[in-house]
């Protein structure tokens, strides 16, 4: 069959006039000029009809008609919308030079059109396998069907196939990119030199020569000189490492490496270097430039060395080791496996750490992380050095991801002169590997997904299932041999799925293992046992990988952006990447946690919130809390994300948080009390261990006694004239016309978003603004959700415009409500401190002191230190 050139999905999912393009191009030139020449009607006839037997032989031709014409796949017919949506986000991904996510969207839309070729007696049976036993049944009906299908072929085609995929590297195009990147350079617009280079690297195959040089040593040689001239030292050096790995007697880079340690004040460093370099340099010229250079360190370096600044840059992960705590796993009716301490543990105490089974990027994060770590990438990126897919913070990274390759050829390695003791050793010293070796190979999650398609095609945790099924074969061998699919001994959701997942979860793993088949052949066997393994599997990522998080220190403007704008700093959790940890996996959900989870590179740390006892339940949260959403939200929130009805302390027992979060203020105007509606009573109503023992939260006296009476005026199921009732105040009793509140909270609500939504701010949107601000409070509990939320929006706007003291206050109101919700020694408390410290800094304000007393063991301190260096 004739192979497209560029492979790929724009077959079946291009706009038809590309299509027609293509085809156009196809044809012969003997053809088309026949064609144009034909200016005499009587002759059409033999042009079109050589036209339609040339075009009658073109696969390409017969598919376009096929997705033209045939009624069945029409996108107008089933799953237009998703289809065709899909189609038109692909296209504009393309049109921006996007491959990754064009690729995403093309193959969703393609596996949309699979899809509906399914046949109904076959969806149906998949939706109704309610039983893991039966799932090889319907996986094998399904691959059978898929197999006879020309579209599925192509699919995989596109997928898997090496020599047609989107991130080959091209050196036309590496080239092209750096000649962009020398023009830079010379304009002296480094950021966009940096760019090109970065992307000449991305794009740059390993072994070429560019002018007698390996071209990936001269794109890094040429990087180091841009970050040179940025002042970004240790990435100049670093680039220049990596240009002498791969060929160790490239003179420039040696001079190079010179230049940035006599910035840095490595002298004696920096002698080596240009010494190398002058052994190495051909030309006179190039000669005498360098013996300048190091008459200049002679006069400069003035007989002292500054000790070197450069060393383990970026290695500053703590090594932090967990103390000795003993933990167990055990088992309980209600909640299934969760862990326990053998000992009681105090506050603060690092329980545990672990490296990811397997882990990948966030597919939003690919750029602008590293695909390894999932640190931030700065701005000596490096690439692949086989696709141009991945990115990495450093070789390390790099070679962790992708596994050791052979050395470069050992020609380029000899230096080929003559070189003293000393100066050979420290040759030796910068240029051989530093990677420590062990576990590379273990690691290398990387390898089998290099220079295909269908990585960047296919969802993350598809991907990360791939990865798990390669790790689990260079482990045990062939995959699937056993019954068993990779021991991961992870609980899964499949009987709890509606049918429209299970049947993408069976395509989805139909499509994984064929691209992996083509990769590992029979070590990855094509049959309904496999298929089905592949099913749970994906279902166990979904109920067991965590989010990898990172604490994201922004600062943030209000919504308009006029010069001089102070802004506001706000500590944010971003999800940068998702991982399996076998034993991270094993801790419960509460939505009054314990634990907490944090990541620094790969690894998962957990540390104590609260001084937990032996024995009791270590639990962290899986995203909703007690303070964050009501109780029904977080409940219903945890069931259909992770299959199982929340029982935890917040939602089997009554708090302050959950009452007050969505509430009303009582109409008697003397009254704390809180009124809820006829939704929340009945929620509340179902917690079936009203009060039990201490609160986790910490509440003052006063409101625990409020509880305890709450929590008896529940209980009572008849009769009493105090028995709660939605409507009336849970402490007096008073009565609150719920409807006519919640229309005042509509009203309100408009007045606010008139001020998100304007561009331009005046004064009298903002004093609209606090008018709904006061009928919020007018009506809602003080200690409601919303209140908090209104009065942190109105920070942030007035901060804005420069009113500190306007923007402070509001501050104050929204961490005051959200201590109440929270309690005080929540995280998110800790966030809101950093937050009205960077208001009142400027104000004069001291501030540091109660967030850093509040947060001594986590990273929010690292964060308010950031903030004040930044300041100062
Ligand atoms: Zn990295
Ligand atoms: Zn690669
Ligand atoms: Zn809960
Ligand atoms: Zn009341």
């Amino acid at each position: 069959m004739q192979k497209s050139q560029q492979g790929c999905y724009n077959k079946v999912e291009e706009t038809p006039p590309a299509a027609m393009e293509k085809l156009k191009s196809r044809i012969p030139e003997s053809l088309t000029s026949q064609i144009s020449h034909t200016s005499n009607p009587n002759t059409l006839a033999i042009t079109c009809s050589s036209l339609l037997h040339f075009f009658n032989q073109l696969p390409r031709f017969h598919q376009m008609i096929e997705d033209l014409a045939n009624k069945e796949t029409s996108l107008f017919l089933k799953n237009k919308d998703s289809a065709l949506e899909l189609k038109i986000k692909g296209n504009n991904c393309f049109k921006n030079g996007d491959n990754a996510n064009a690729l995403h969207f093309y193959t969703q839309a393609a596996m949309e059109k699979l899809k509906s070729r399914i046949p109904e007696s076959l969806t149906s049976q998949i939706s109704h396998t309610s039983n893991p036993n039966t799932l090889p049944i319907t996986c094998s009906s399904l691959l059978h069907f898929f197999n006879q299908l020309p579209l599925f072929r192509q699919m995989i085609e596109d997928l898997a196939n090496k020599e047609t995929s989107l991130f080959l590297k091209n050196k036309d195009s590496a080239l092209e990119l750096k000649i962009k990147g020398n023009n830079c350079f010379k304009n002296g617009d480094n950021a966009n030199a940096l760019h090109f280079y970065t992307q000449a690297l991305r794009a740059a195959p390993r072994d070429v020569d560019d002018m007698g040089k390996n071209l990936v040593a001269t794109l890094y040689v040429n990087r180091a000189a841009v970050l040179q001239k940025m002042g970004l030292l240790v990435e100049s050096l670093q680039d220049c490492n990596r240009a002498l790995a791969i060929c160790r007697s490239y003179s420039k880079a040696w001079y190079r490496r010179g230049k940035a340690n006599t910035s840095m004040g490595n002298y004696d460093d920096a002698v080596c270097d240009l010494k190398v370099s002058l052994c190495t340099e051909q030309s006179v010229s190039g000669k005498r430039q360098i013996e300048g250079e190091l008459k200049l360190i002679a006069v400069q370096h003035n007989g002292k060395d500054f000790p070197p600044n450069v060393a383990n840059y970026k290695d500053s992960v703590t090594n932090d080791q967990p103390q000795q705590i003993q933990l167990q796993c055990v088992s309980s009716e209600t909640k299934g496996r969760g862990m326990v301490s053998l000992t009681d543990v105090p506050q603060a105490t690092l329980l545990h750490s672990e490296e990811p089974y397997a882990a990948i990027v966030s597919k939003h994060c690919r750029e602008t992380h590293c695909n390894f770590c999932f640190n931030e990438l700065l701005a000596d990126i490096v690439p692949c050095p086989s696709c141009s897919m991945a990115l990495y913070c450093s070789q390390d990274c790099q070679i962790h991801a992708r596994g050791l390759d052979l050395q470069h050829d050992t020609k380029s390695h000899e230096i080929g002169v003559e070189l003293s003791s000393d100066l050979e050793k420290y040759v030796a010293s910068v240029t051989e590997a530093t990677v420590n070796d062990a576990n590379i190979k273990q690691n290398a999650e990387h390898r089998h997904e290099c220079g295909v398609n269908w990585p960047a095609a296919l969802p993350a945790e598809v991907v990360l299932a791939g990865r798990v099924i390669v790790k689990s074969i260079e482990q045990h061998g062939k995959f699937g041999r056993s019954s068993t699919i990779v021991n991961l001994d992870l609980c899964h959701n499949y009987i709890q799925l509606n049918s429209e997942v299970k049947l993408e979860l069976h395509i989805s793993s139909i499509v994984l293992l064929k691209c992996l088949h083509n990769c590992y052949g029979s070590n990855v066997p094509l049959n309904g046992d496999t298929i089905s393994q592949c099913v749970l599997l994906l279902s166990q990522i979904n109920v067991n990988s965590m989010a990898i998080v990172r604490m994201r220190s922004s600062d943030t403007s209000g919504p308009r952006k006029s010069s001089g704008n102070l802004t506001t700093s706000t500590v944010e959790q971003v999800r940068v990447g998702q991982a399996i940890y076998l034993a991270g996996s094993m801790f419960n959900h509460s939505c009054q946690p314990n634990i907490h989870t944090y990541f620094l590179s790969r690894t998962l740390y957990i540390r104590t919130i609260d001084s937990v006892a032996a024995r009791n339940p270590l639990e962290l949260s899986y995203g909703p809390q007690v303070g964050q959403w009501s109780c029904n939200e977080r409940q219903s929130s945890l069931e259909e994300q992770y299959a199982f009805v929340c029982c935890c302390t917040g939602c089997s027992q009554l708090n302050i948080s959950d009452l007050v979060i969505s509430s009303f203020r009582c109409s008697n105007l003397n009254c704390s009390g809180a009124v809820l509606d006829s939704h929340l009573v009945n929620h509340e109503r179902r917690k079936v261990n009203p009060f039990h023992g201490s609160l986790p939260l910490q509440i003052g006296r006063l409101e625990l006694d409020e509880v305890k009476r709450v929590a008896s005026l529940l209980c009572e199921s008849t009769g009493s004239e105090n028995r709660i009732e939605p409507g009336f105040c849970l402490s007096c009793g008073a009565y609150r016309d719920v409807e006519a509140s919640n229309a005042v909270v509509k009203k309100a609500e408009l007045g606010v978003r008139r001020l998100e939504d304007s561009s331009q701010l005046s004064t009298n949107i903002l004093s609209d603004a606090l008018r709904s601000l006061d009928l919020l409070r007018s009506v809602l509990h003080p200690y409601n959700k919303k209140v908090a939320e209104v009065e942190d929006y109105l920070a942030q706007t007035f901060c804005s415009i420069g009113e500190l003291q306007q923007a402070r206050n509001h501050c104050q109101a929204s961490i005051k409500i959200l201590e109440k919700l929270y309690g005080h020694d929540h995280i998110v408390i800790g966030n809101e401190l950093v937050k009205l410290a960077s208001i009142q800094l400027p104000l004069g304000e001291p501030a540091f002191e109660k967030s850093r007393n509040l947060f001594k063991e986590t990273p929010i301190e690292l964060f308010i230190r950031t903030l004040e260096l930044k300041d100062q």
